[in-house]
């Protein structure tokens, strides 16, 4: 289908209004598209910083925030928009960052009617659009911050069979879209997105429009490069079963979820390292599988949800055959690291159950390793005064687990 909107209305940055810092305060305008508020709720949670934090204008650095958003402010009505009108007509005291919460839905397919209204004109009576809001106002912003993936790519309300033609707001602005600081739109993803995420992204920008920080880094798709660099797996908790292929067989095993169907070895995000609020819950810890929220393909490249992601049975089957060899490798050394050299030697303490000394190959393998680990001692455990051979006992316990 063919680009929306109605950008007749819209305003050509002026950069003489606007200068880098030093800025008392900074607007921020926060608007809403096909949207479930997730993204809202989300960042009231977020605790570095707290949205309180920079109302009250308390983080050093950061010009103190107005917010105008379309739940939270307490104005509403007429008294709601004119802070949108007096923004398009630049009479706020301070520049205005617009953040947009929701996917971009097409106006010119509404028919008589609209998809995300957002005021009256007050002469005329007539429906404002949201859309018609992002038109006059995205010139003239010092940034436009989409959250959610909805915003940045989409999202559900853009998925397959979609009545709305909806789309990102990058996707709507253009790839040539600057505010009248120069920045790209911001896409900080995410359904909901990691409620920190967003904050601590806004508070980079404002960082920057203070003069106090260079334009903070974005990857190629706009994401804060330093929060989507890499994937869930590589820092999910479950991530050391996957290395020695040890796998959940149903919801509440606690070990690595792939063959539930994660995605998580391919989908950049970081709630698996940050959590989801003040650094608790997130998927894996939760016990739930990566569905690939935070990415431009969700939800259809990642759908059916719930169903094993074809190329993850190679390498799920590759971990168990070498993930299992060497889980069966470190629980002979765990097993040899949980004595004392004194119950090797002498009598076990009152914890100590009945065990046997290493037989055949684990014996072997044991003689090897420790000459190995003392080779350059010359091979005999010199700091215990003996070699493996002589610790005889309390090496290994019959029903172990692996
Ligand atoms: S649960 Fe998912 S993200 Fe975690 S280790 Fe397994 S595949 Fe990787
Ligand atoms: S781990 Fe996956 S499902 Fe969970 S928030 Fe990140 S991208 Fe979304």
């Amino acid at each position: 289908m063919a680009p929306i909107g109605i950008r007749s209305r819209a305003v050509e940055p002026d950069s003489s209004r606007i200068r880098l810092g030093p800025l008392e305060k900074i607007y921020l305008i926060w608007m809403v598209g096909g949207s479930c508020d997730g993204c809202t709720v989300s960042v009231t949670a977020a605790t570095h910083p707290r949205v309180e934090h920079l109302l009250a204008g308390i983080v050093p650095g950061l010009p103190r925030v107005e917010l105008i958003h379309t739940v939270v402010s307490t104005e509403v009505g007429p008294e709601w928009t004119h802070n949108l009108f007096m923004a398009e007509r630049g009479e706020l005291d301070a520049p205005y960052v617009i953040t947009w919460e929701g996917s971009i839905m097409d106006e010119s397919i509404a028919g008589d009617g609209y998809w995300m209204g957002l005021g009256e004109d007050p002469q005329t009576g007539r429906q404002i659009t949201s859309l018609e809001w992002l038109d006059r106002l995205a010139p003239g912003s010092a940034a436009v911050i989409a959250i959610g993936t909805c915003a940045s790519w989409g999202g559900i309300p853009g998925s397959k069979g979609n009545v709305t033609n909806s789309m990102a707001v990058m996707d709507y602005l253009g790839k040539d879209f600057r505010s009248s600081f120069g920045v790209p739109v911001v896409n900080v993803p995410g359904c909901a997105p990691v409620g920190d995420n967003y904050i601590e992204t806004a508070a980079a920008v404002c960082l920057f429009l203070n003069g106090l920080a260079p334009l903070p880094e974005f990857d190629e798709l706009g994401r804060p490069a330093w929060l989507f660099g890499e994937t869930v797996h590589r820092h999910c908790p479950r991530a050391g079963y996957y290395e020695e292929g040890v796998f959940a067989r149903e919801y509440g095993d606690k070990e690595c979820l792939v063959e539930l169907g994660c995605w998580g070895p391919v989908v950049q995000c970081n709630i698996a390292e940050r959590g989801n609020v003040d650094g608790h819950g997130g998927c894996m810890q939760m016990g739930g599988i990566c569905i690939g929220c935070t990415m431009p393909g969700f939800p259809d490249k990642f759908s059916p949800i719930g169903e094993i992601a074809p190329g993850s049975l190679i390498s799920s089957t590759t971990s168990r055959a070498v993930g299992g060899f060497i889980r069966r490798m470190r629980y002979l050394s765990r097993v040899d690291k949980n004595m004392t050299v004194r119950w090797e030697k002498d009598s076990p303490s009152a914890w100590s159950r009945g065990k046997t000394g290493p037989r055949g190959a684990v014996k072997v393998v044991h003689k090897v390793y420790s000459k190995y680990q003392h080779s350059h001692e010359g091979g005999n455990d010199k700091f215990h005064g003996e070699t493996h051979e002589g610790r005889g006992r309390n090496r290994f316990e019959a029903g172990h687990n692996w």
